[in-house]
This record gives C-alpha cells, sequence and structure tokens, in this order.
C-alpha cells in the first residue's frame, strides 16, 4: 500500500515549539517565555471584544476591513490600500512564502534568526539559507548579501531580532536593501518596533514607500497585548498587496480582533504605558542579571536572551528547570542555536523581582 505523501520538503520541517505555559511549582506562576505584554490588552480593546453581540458573531466578518487598514494607516501615515491584515503577522509572513517561493528557489534567514522563517520557506517547498550572525549576535548584512543567488526571492529579516534582541539601524537595513537584486523582496518583520527607543532604529516604512521590494510586517501581540486574538498587518507595495489579497484565505482576521484592534489604536496611552514599563525593567534586569555574573546580549525589544556558565548544575537546562519550580517559566533556546541560553520575556514588577531573586538563589546553589 503507497501512503500519501505530503509536498517535498514538509517534512523537513521542525515544528514550531511555542513558550511553555507550565511550571513545576509555584502557586502563581508567570509566564515569561512567549513576550506577551505584562501589562495585558488595552481595556478598551477588552470592552470591544466583551460588547460583540449574537449579530456580530453570526456574520461572517468584513473581508477587507476598511476601518482597521484605516486606523492603521493614519496612525502611521500610510495609504490604507497598502496595508493586508492578517491572522497574526505569522500569517502573512507565511503568505509572502506561499505566495513567492516554489521548489529551487532559495530565500535567505539569519542564522539565529525567527523560527516561523524557515517553517514558512520550507512549507512553501523552498530552500532556507542561513547566514551567521556577527559575534555580537546582530544580523550580518555582508553575510547575508554574499548568500544571494540567482534563486533568491525572498530575505527575512527580523528587526528587532527575535530571540536575540538585536537590531540593525536603519542605515544597514537601507545597505541590505541596495545590495538585493530588484526580483528579491526583503521582508522586514518589525514585531517589537514600539519597543526600540534607538535613534538610529526605524522600522522600514520609508523604505517600503521607495522600493518596489520591500515589505514590513507589524503585529498586535506584543506591545499592543492583543496575542491570543491573532493580528497583524503588513505594508507593502501595491503589486505584492495583490498578491497577498489573492492568496489569503477569505475573512481571515476574526470580528473579535477587529474589534480589539481597533480600540487598541485608539488607546495610545495604554501602548505607552507598556513601553514605559519596559524601559524601567529591561535595563534594571539587565544589569541586575549581569550583576549575578551571567552574560546578557543586550537587547532593545521586550525579552532578553542570558547566558549561563558551560559549569555542572548551571548551565540553562538546569536553570530551566530551578526557574520552573519556582513557577517562573523562560523559554529554551536549543532550537534557535542556543542550547546554553534562556529567553526572558519582561514581565511584571512582582515577575521580574522574583526572578532576580531566583535566579540569585539558582547560581548560590540554593535548592529551589
Ligand atoms: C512574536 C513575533 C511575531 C508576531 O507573531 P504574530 O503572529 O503576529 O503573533 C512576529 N515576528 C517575530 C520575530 C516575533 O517574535
Amino acid at each position: 500500500m503507497t501512503m500519501p505523501s505530503p509536498r517535498k520538503g514538509v517534512l523537513d520541517i521542525a515544528p514550531y515549539i511555542p513558550g511553555s505555559s507550565k511550571a513545576e511549582g509555584g502557586e502563581n506562576v508567570f509566564k515569561l517565555s512567549s513576550n506577551e505584554s505584562p501589562l495585558g490588552p488595552s481595556p478598551r480593546a477588552l470592552a470591544a471584544v466583551q460588547a460583540l453581540d449574537a449579530e456580530a458573531i453570526v456574520r461572517y466578518p468584513d473581508d477587507a476591513p476598511v476601518e482597521l487598514r484605516n486606523a492603521i494607516a493614519a496612525r502611521h501615515g500610510l495609504n490604507p490600500d497598502n496595508i493586508v491584515l492578517g491572522n497574526g503577522s505569522d500569517e502573512l509572513l507565511t503568505l509572502m512564502a506561499q505566495g513567492y517561493l516554489a521548489a529551487g528557489d532559495e530565500a535567505i534567514c539569519s542564522e539565529h534568526g525567527f523560527l516561523v522563517y524557515p517553517i514558512a520557506i520550507r512549507a512553501a517547498g523552498a530552500t532556507p539559507v542561513f547566514a551567521p550572525d556577527h559575534d555580537d549576535l546582530t544580523a550580518n548584512v555582508d553575510a547575508i548579501l554574499e548568500r544571494v543567488t540567482e534563486r533568491t526571492r525572498l530575505v527575512y529579516l527580523a528587526n528587532p531580532n527575535n530571540p536575540t534582541g538585536t537590531y540593525l539601524p536603519i542605515s544597514e537595513v537601507r545597505r541590505l536593501h541596495a545590495g538585493l537584486p530588484e526580483s528579491c523582496i526583503l521582508v522586514i518583520d518589525a514585531a517589537y518596533a514600539e519597543y526600540v527607543r534607538r535613534n538610529d532604529y526605524e522600522a522600514g516604512i520609508e523604505l517600503v514607500s521607495s522600493a518596489e521590494n520591500v515589505v514590513m510586517t507589524r503585529t498586535f501581540s506584543k506591545a499592543y497585548g492583543l496575542a491570543g486574538l491573532r493580528l497583524g498587518w503588513l505594508y507593502g507595495p501595491s503589486h505584492v498587496v495583490d498578491v497577498l489579497n489573492r492568496i489569503r484565505g477569505p475573512f481571515n482576521v476574526n470580528a473579535a480582533a477587529l474589534a480589539a484592534g481597533l480600540a487598541a489604536l485608539e488607546d495610545t496611552e495604554h501602548l505607552q504605558k507598556a513601553v514605559e514599563h519596559n524601559d524601567r525593567w529591561l535595563p534594571w534586569l539587565t544589569e541586575e542579571i549581569e550583576k549575578l555574573g551571567l552574560k546578557v546580549t543586550p537587547s532593545v525589544a521586550n525579552f532578553l536572551l542570558i547566558h549561563f556558565p558551560d559549569e555542572e548544575g548551571r548551565r540553562a537546562p538546569d536553570a530551566y528547570r530551578f526557574l520552573s519550580r519556582r513557577g517562573l517559566i523562560l523559554r529554551g533556546m536549543g532550537g534557535y542555536g542556543f542550547p546554553n541560553a534562556l529567553r526572558l520575556s519582561i514581565g511584571t514588577e512582582e515577575a521580574n523581582r522574583r526572578l532576580i531573586e531566583a535566579l540569585r538563589d539558582f547560581l548560590e546553589g540554593q535548592g529551589a
């Protein structure tokens, strides 16, 4: 008997492993494994979801949601016709692969880039090509450009990158774009753009506006705190938007996400609070963890990559178990090529303080 088999490449995909929400111990569990907002969603977004009535639920949502696209466009100074909404930005990153890649094509990602890209690339039957990062874990523009061939159709760049928390200044992103052939699209994934406080950083809006081969994706999952509703958007040239609108599923964004997204966008105060919370705790955690003698990759996002010593009982998996028994869930990084690191999402004040206490106990060899 012959079994049905999937398209070539599908079984080479290592399934995405989401951050755990389970801890081994602790009454109060702090999930610090998925870069979700410690402040939660805007109360206005929550109210908008709760206000959905039977009529809103029995009907299909708007297929080409004008209101939300208009609101996003107004906020960022864009043309709403150049925006595509997605069921999370992951859907849009995947649609880019589906729309532009075929068997034999290549797409480039950075060595420690977001794992959704190679999944999307392989699912489209194409081949991911990995470019090594610099020693400081920033993406290496020259290494990416060196790997461009006549088969390269897409380059995925998370800026800032997850899980390293590093970023490229816009001058480097421009240099990357300038070195790509016109037939190759640069996909800038700016999921953490709201958090970045650097004068030389730009999410890429101007670059998209001035080129035919650049798109930028954004999400409501991180600073806006709406990960559970799945809402993201892409800004791109008209010809790319046209392709995505042909291949996306009809009604790909649900009614709750549309309502919440609109309300969240209006609540600039809540967004501001989320960013200020990060401004306070990102440097605090970095400093406190370094004081404990651990190495931290400098981050501009809402998470930190913590490197553990290569010593018996003090490695990342040991720390993971110890912290888990204290109700603190971090993210193992083996899948990202960092077997001896954990990623920590910035949490509430209580979570952050507990984390430092627990890490100190772990390093001092005290029992959990
Ligand atoms: C979290 C994250 C996203 C967001 O994904 P959604 O599907 O919008 O929730 C996209 N890119 C990166 C690099 C991320 O870390």
